[in-house]
C-alpha cells in the first residue's frame, strides 16, 4: 500500500496537480483499522491522474467520464478509486446532488460526516500532511458521528443509514445536535422521499458489515423499519434469528472451503425479510429494483422455507431427500434455515447436504446411457437421478455399481 502511495506521489509531482489521499481510507489509517481501499482526491484532472498512475503501476483503469473519476485495478481485490475534487448543490431534499469541479475543501465540505473529511496529502512537498478543516481528528478521538451542517440528513436522508452504519462498526455515537437532526429528518419521513435504489445501496453495505444486527436494532429505534416494508419490523424472535445467523455464517466460513463464497448481506437480508409473505417479498425486491438473481434467491426462500423445515424434521430421511427439498435454495437461503432449524436434527441434515451431499457427482454420463439406447428424454433423467439418489443413500458404491445400476434401470420399461 505505501508502495501505491509513493508511486501516487511520483505521478502528482510529474503532472504538478495537487492530490490527496482521502476519505475512509485516511479515517481507517488514523484509527488504525484495516481497509484496502484507497481512495484518491486530484485537484485538477482526476481521469489525466489515473491514466498516468495506471500506467507506472502496469495496472488496468477505467474512466467514468460522467463522474470525472476513475478506478486504477491493481489486482483483482485492490482497486483505488480516483477522483476529481468536486462541489455539490442539492437542488431538492433527497435528490441527486448537481456537482461542479471544486476545490478540496468543497469536496470536504460536500462529505457526510466529519470522521470521514480527513485528507492526507500526497505531493512530496507536504507528504503525509493531513487536512482537517472539520475537526475530524478530533471526533475520531471522542467516538462521535457528526454532520457537517444541520441541513445534512434533509439533503441526503441515505446518511441516516451510514451514520448507523459507521457508529456501530466502530462503537462511536452519533453526537447530540446530530442525532436530533437525524430524528427531525425520520419525522418527516425523509427515508421514503429518496430513490429506492441509493437506498437499497445503503441496506447492502449495512448488511455486509461484520455485526449488521447491532446497525438493524439501532435503525429499528432510530427510524423503524417500514421504510423498507410497512410490515417489517425487528421483533425479538427476529433478532434471535439475525443473531443466529451470525453465528451460521462464521460456520459457513470456518467449514466450507474458500471457493464456496457466501453473499452474505442476503444472509442477514433473507433473516430481515423472514415472516413477511411472497407477496411482500416480490413488492420489496419491485420498489428497490434488487437483479433478478438476488430476487430470484429471495423469492424461492420466502415460497419454500416453512414446507422445507417441516420436512427436514423428519427423524428418518434419506439423504437423497434432504438433498432434493434443498438443492433449490440457495447457500444463502439455506444458512438461513439452519439459523431458524430449532432442533439439532435439522441443523445436521443441512450440515450434511452443505459439506457432503451438495457436492455430488455420479459416474454415469449421457454417453454410458446413450451405450445402453437410453436418449435424453423421461427415462434418461429417471435413470440419472435414481442413479444419483442411490449414491447419496450409500446404495452404490463404485464407478462400476453406478453403471451396473444405470444398466438395470435402462432395460426396466419407463414407469
Ligand atoms: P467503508 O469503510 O464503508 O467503505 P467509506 O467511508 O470508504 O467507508 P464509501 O461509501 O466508500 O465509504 O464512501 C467514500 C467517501 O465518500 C466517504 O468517506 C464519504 O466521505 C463520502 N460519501 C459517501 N456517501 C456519501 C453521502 N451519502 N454523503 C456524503 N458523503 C458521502
Amino acid at each position: 500500500m505505501q508502495r501505491l502511495l509513493y508511486e501516487a506521489r511520483d505521478t502528482a509531482d510529474r503532472l504538478g496537480v495537487p492530490v490527496f489521499l482521502i476519505g475512509g481510507s485516511v479515517r481507517d489509517l488514523i484509527m488504525d483499522v484495516g481497509n484496502f481501499d484507497l481512495d484518491i482526491a486530484v485537484e485538477g484532472d482526476g481521469i489525466g491522474f489515473a491514466k498516468d498512475y495506471a500506467r507506472t503501476l502496469k495496472a488496468a483503469w477505467l474512466a467514468h467520464k460522467r463522474f470525472g473519476t476513475a478506478t486504477v485495478t491493481v489486482k483483482p481485490h485492490l482497486k483505488i478509486d480516483v477522483a476529481s475534487t468536486r462541489r455539490e448543490t442539492y437542488p431538492a431534499a433527497g435528490a441527486l446532488p448537481q456537482v461542479k469541479a471544486g476545490s478540496l475543501i468543497h469536496d470536504l465540505a460536500r462529505r457526510d460526516f466529519t470522521i470521514n473529511t480527513l485528507a492526507l496529502r500526497l505531493n512530496r512537498k507536504g507528504f503525509g500532511e493531513v487536512v482537517d478543516k472539520f475537526n475530524g481528528r478530533k471526533d475520531i478521538a471522542r467516538k462521535l458521528i457528526r454532520i457537517l451542517h444541520d441541513r445534512s440528513f434533509i439533503d441526503d436522508p441515505t446518511r441516516i443509514l451510514r451514520g448507523i452504519r459507521f457508529e456501530q462498526r466502530y462503537g462511536f455515537h452519533i453526537e447530540p445536535r446530530t442525532l436530533a437532526c437525524l430524528k427531525a429528518a425520520v419525522r418527516r419521513d425523509a427515508l421514503s422521499s429518496v430513490g429506492p435504489q441509493r437506498v437499497r445501496d445503503e441496506l447492502h453495505l449495512l448488511c455486509k458489515e461484520k455485526h449488521p444486527l447491532k446497525s438493524l436494532k439501532r435503525l429499528q429505534v432510530l427510524a423503524g423499519l417500514h421504510f423498507i416494508h410497512p410490515r417489517l419490523s425487528l421483533s425479538s424472535a427476529k433478532q434471535q434469528l439475525l443473531a443466529q445467523a451470525e453465528r451460521q455464517v462464521s460456520w459457513f466460513e470456518n467449514q466450507l472451503p474458500p471457493h464456496r463464497q457466501l453473499d452474505t448481506w442476503l444472509v442477514y437480508f433473507l433473516a430481515l425479510l423472514d415472516g413477511l409473505s411472497v407477496n411482500d417479498v416480490h413488492a420489496v425486491c419491485r420498489r428497490f429494483v434488487f437483479r433478478k438473481g438476488e430476487e430470484k434467491r429471495m423469492l424461492v426462500y420466502a415460497a419454500s422455507r416453512t414446507r422445507v423445515l417441516q420436512a427436514l424434521q423428519k427423524k428418518e430421511i434419506r439423504p437423497s431427500e434432504i438433498y432434493h427439498l434443498l438443492e433449490p435454495l440457495s447457500f444463502e437461503a439455506i444458512i438461513v434455515l439452519k439459523a431458524k432449524a430449532a432442533g439439532k436434527g435439522v441443523q445436521r441434515h443441512i450440515e450434511l447436504f452443505l459439506t457432503q451431499y451438495s457436492g455430488t457427482r455420479i459416474s454415469v454420463s449421457g454417453d454410458t446411457l446413450a451405450g445402453f439406447g437410453v436418449r435424453p428424454g423421461p427415462q434418461y433423467q429417471m435413470v440419472l437421478r435414481r442413479v444419483f439418489d442411490a449414491k447419496l443413500n450409500r446404495q452404490v458404491h463404485s464407478k462400476e455399481e453406478e453403471v451396473a445400476l444405470a444398466r438395470d434401470l435402462a432395460r426396466k420399461p419407463y414407469d
